[in-house]
Formats: C-alpha cells, structure tokens, sequence
C-alpha cells in the first residue's frame, strides 16, 4: 500500500510541470498593464473592461480576418478586442521588446474603449505611443523595470511599428521617429492626463 501511494505521488510530481504552464514576460506584463488601466479608469468613473492577449507563432495566422501578423510585430484588433504578438519578430519572454509593443497596443484598446479625443489614425498612433510613455514611466516607478529598460523602450517605440486596422500594413501612418519620441516623452514625464487620458 505504500509503494502504491509513493508511486502515485511520484506520478503527480512528474505531471505537475504540465498542468502549471509558466506565464511568459509578455502575460506578466499584460496583467500589470491590465490593472494599472483598470485602476486609471476607476479613477475617472469609467468602466473598464480587458482586452485579450494572443500569443501567435505560425505565420498565416490571420487577425481581424485578413492580416497576418507576420507583417508586424505586434497588432490589436477592434472587433475581437484582442492584442497580438507574433513570436515572428521577438521572444515573448523579451522585456524590452515586449513592454513598448504591448502597452502601445493596449493604448490602442483603450481608444476602442473611450473616445480619447483623437480623430485621425496617426493622432491615434502618437497617443498610443504617450500611453506607453506613462506605463513605463509608472513602471519605472514601481521599480519593476530599471530605468535603462525604460530607456530601451523609447528607442524601440521610435523604431517599431504596429499594424492598424484601418489602413494596409505599409503605409507610413506612425508619424517620424521624432514624432514619436516626443509622445513618448510627453507621456513618460506628464503621465496619462497629458496624452489626453
Ligand atoms: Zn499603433
């Protein structure tokens, strides 16, 4: 009878790492951002609801029904309220890569959520951009990023584009490099009110 249970405790220690999945940098990082939104839009009275993260390996994986997120590092999608990232370009476990992709896309969630006063697509990807300022400004405060891993970001975001919903992949709707950085910089120093939050 004791060989028995040992031999089933064995057994639960051997299975144990299947059913635990480890969470990525990228899901770690998705529910940081999820609350600190969360909490950003209770602040305002406003009701706030998550988008979904999908982690996408397999190039020809479509989103929104016709792009494939092998064109760009990562994307969000209106009408399924999901954020992409395709493992085509980064490792969802790289926090540098992850970080100003995410909490950019997740800026582009929350204008589906709200109406932050932007009118054009490249209006939209600026604020998107001063969102990801403001997290990662928030993030280097809470000290769970260095402020070198913040500065990375910014470079990054100056150099990394998204795919949007509205208009083909390639065309230039991200504004300049030093468009971008100056969003960037707006939202890392003013925090979320200045990007129109
Ligand atoms: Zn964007």
């Amino acid at each position: 009878m004791k060989r028995v249970l040992i031999a089933v405790a064995v057994a639960l220690a051997l299975l144990a790492p299947t059913v635990v999945r480890a969470q990525s940098n990228a899901e770690l990082i998705a529910a940081d951002l999820d609350a600190w939104w969360a909490a950003n839009f209770a602040e305002r009275g406003l009701s706030y609801s998550s988008p979904r993260l999908e982690i996408v390996d397999q190039p020809g994986t479509n989103f929104c029904g016709f792009i494939d997120v092998f064109e760009g590092p990562a994307g969000y999608c209106a009408t399924n309220r999901t954020v992409y990232l395709s493992t085509g370009f980064l490792s969802p476990d790289s926090i540098t890569g992850v970080l100003p992709l995410i909490s950019h896309e997740w800026g582009h969630h929350v204008q589906n959520l709200v109406d932050t006063g932007v009118s054009t697509p490249m209006e939209a990807e600026l604020q998107a951009d001063c969102f990801a300022g403001a997290f990662i400004q928030y993030a280097t405060e809470s000290d769970w990023i260095s402020p070198a891993v913040g500065a990375m970001a910014l470079q990054l975001t100056q150099s990394a584009g998204d795919v949007w919903w509205l208009v083909p992949a390639d065309e230039a709707i991200h504004g300049s490099q030093s468009d971008r950085a100056i969003a960037f910089m707006t939202g890392l120093h003013g925090g979320l009110s200045v990007c129109g939050f």
